[in-house]
């Protein structure tokens, strides 16, 4: 192929995951504060050319949409009553792009690399039909027989099967229609039954699918060492105007001035913006809300903290802590500052005890002093996916 081959990714999410418990299906379940779909469709998100589709169970619609809150996604496919028939569904849908590859996973497989995919799209522009991720066996394998004695099972040759599973998309799609009743367990297995040149790429150990609760455990244990942590700063001044209220961090507070600003003027909340957005390198509250912008006049600052922490959770990061300290000689802000932490973790969704809001004055000093206006600073730590 002399042109790059085109890539398409379906993502398999209708399972209930029966052997997870009651409930909630394990893919919509959280590993370290972020489900396990939102994960797996991140870590494959550079990967296909924009050309992700998922396919989920018609009674999940809208845990799905809690997962991929903010992600560029197309509508999801409605899945069958089994893993094949919902592939099947997922390919027909794709049928129209025709793309040169997909790539088939499952949902439940949120920490595959991108190395591992590399490896294999690298084997289909081989030329093979279908690439299949394997890891050889490390355990001893034990067949119990009915007799209830225990015999031996070579490892050789035996491998386990992982997914992304790589086909020729218009060879799988017509393996999948031609063997509609044929019931088997895996992708794989259509390409051998149709035929299909097979190749193995080497999988990876850390990309287990997460099936029991000591599963996710486990991949807790994996993720904890894939986080860096980062800090932002965030400082803003609002000038005092003719009034009787002003907005900080988020609280109405009856005032002898108002504060002058294009939107609500509520520098703690614009400070804390500025230091979520410094802490992902997403520019500043200017660049996303600008002043000449209409949609703004008189905006309550909420949502622009929102959107910020918005951001931040579509690059896979968690808020970790903030700490906002306003400064001014009035009003007083004693009285509020319990309020404005319940305000402020109600706009991000975190614990109060992530957020902490104090006040100091300059003793008279500067502008602040002669209360022209007041300022505010925030410092903002967050967990990224490193
Ligand atoms: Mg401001």
């Amino acid at each position: 192929m002399s042109r790059m081959p085109s890539v398409a990714l379906l993502i398999v999410s209708a399972g209930k995951g029966d052997r997870f418990g009651g409930g909630v299906p394990k893919q919509y379940r959280s590993l370290a504060g972020q489900t396990i779909l939102r994960r797996t469709i991140l870590a494959l998100s550079d990967v296909a050319d924009g050309l992700i589709q998922v396919v989920v169970g018609p009674d999940h619609l809208e845990n799905y949409a809690a997962a991929t809150a903010g992600l560029d996604l197309p509508m999801p496919v409605l899945g069958g009553a089994t893993r094949q028939d919902s592939v099947r569904s997922g390919l027909e849908s794709l049928s129209a792009k025709a793309p040169d590859f997909v790539l088939i996973h499952d949902a439940a497989r949120p920490l595959v690399t991108h190395a591992l995919v590399l490896r294999v799209l690298a084997a289909l522009e081989k030329g093979v039909d279908a690439a299949i991720p394997m890891v050889a066996m490390a355990d001893t394998l034990r067949r119990q027989n009915a007799d209830g004695s225990w015999s031996l099972v070579p490892r050789d040759g035996i491998w386990r099967a992982q997914t992304p599973q790589g086909f020729r998309f218009a060879e799988i799609l017509k393996a999948h229609r031609e063997f509609k009743s044929q019931s088997v367990t895996d992708d794989m297995a259509l390409a051998e039954a149709a035929g299909l040149s097979i190749a193995r790429v080497d999988g990876e150990e850390t990309n287990m699918k997460i099936t029991t609760q000591d599963d996710l455990a486990h991949a807790e244990r994996l993720l904890a060492g894939a986080y860096e942590f980062r800090t932002g700063s965030g400082f803003d001044v609002h000038r005092f105007t003719e009034g009787d209220h002003v907005w900080l961090c988020g609280i109405r507070i009856d005032h002898t001035h108002a504060l002058e600003g294009h939107s609500d003027a509520d520098a703690g909340l614009h400070a804390l913006t500025d230091a979520i957005l410094g802490a992902i390198g997403a520019g500043d509250i200017g660049q996303h809300f600008p002043p000449s912008d209409e949609r703004w006049r008189n905006a309550a600052s909420d949502r622009f903290l929102a959107h910020a922490n918005d951001l931040l959770h579509s690059a896979g990061g968690q808020f970790v802590h903030g700490d906002v300290t306003l400064i001014c000689e009035r009003p007083k802000i004693g009285p509020h500052r319990e309020a404005m932490r319940v305000r402020i973790a109600e706009i991000l969704g975190i614990p109060l005890g992530r957020i902490s809001v104090k006040a100091t004055t300059t003793e008279g000093l500067g502008f602040t002093g002669r209360r022209e206006g007041l300022a505010a600073e925030a410092v903002v730590t967050v967990k990224l996916p490193a």
